[in-house]
């Protein structure tokens, strides 16, 4: 990712938590980081393995109790991609995602045409539309070429 979007999503970080008086605290701050930093959309314990270099007392609860504060403050948003296990996304433009069946890796991408799209008759009845989401589902480039986490892993 480019520093220019990672700083652009700690920036956003400061003024919400400041907004929502949260204090900022350096563990808060570092498990935003290794959230706001990644693009593959990690589960809790992905963000746990990698922030207990640098909080190496840190608890698998407060990694997830922290994440959900983000949620609740609108930095993060929840993924739910493998059935049971909660994935983080960071990105709070609008964005859509590619979604590999082989190794379920979410890819973002972006289309001001999918961010906007015609309700379809009936949706009125079932709530207020907020925001719209496009999930393409398939074979990433790297699992399709053999080469995917799926394959690696074993
Ligand atoms: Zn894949
Ligand atoms: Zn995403």
């Amino acid at each position: 990712m480019a520093q220019t979007e990672l700083q652009r999503r700690m920036d956003e970080w400061t003024v919400a938590l400041r907004r929502a008086g949260v204090k900022v605290t350096q563990q808060r701050l570092i498990i935003f980081r290794e959230a706001a930093s990644r693009g593959d959309h990690p589960d809790v314990e992905a963000v746990f393995r990698a922030v207990r270099q640098e909080l190496p007392t840190v608890s698998l609860d407060t990694v997830y109790r922290t994440l959900h504060l983000f949620v609740d403050l609108g930095l993060v948003s929840v993924l739910g991609l493998s059935g049971e296990r909660t994935h983080f996304d960071a990105n709070t433009r609008p964005h859509h995602h590619f979604v590999c069946r082989e190794c379920g890796q979410a890819y973002d991408f972006y289309d001001p045409g999918f961010d906007v799209l015609d309700l379809p008759a009936g949706a009125d009845d079932l709530g207020q539309v907020q925001s719209t989401h496009v999930e393409f589902r398939g074979v990433c480039s790297p699992c399709a070429a053999g080469q995917g986490k799926a394959n690696k892993r074993g």
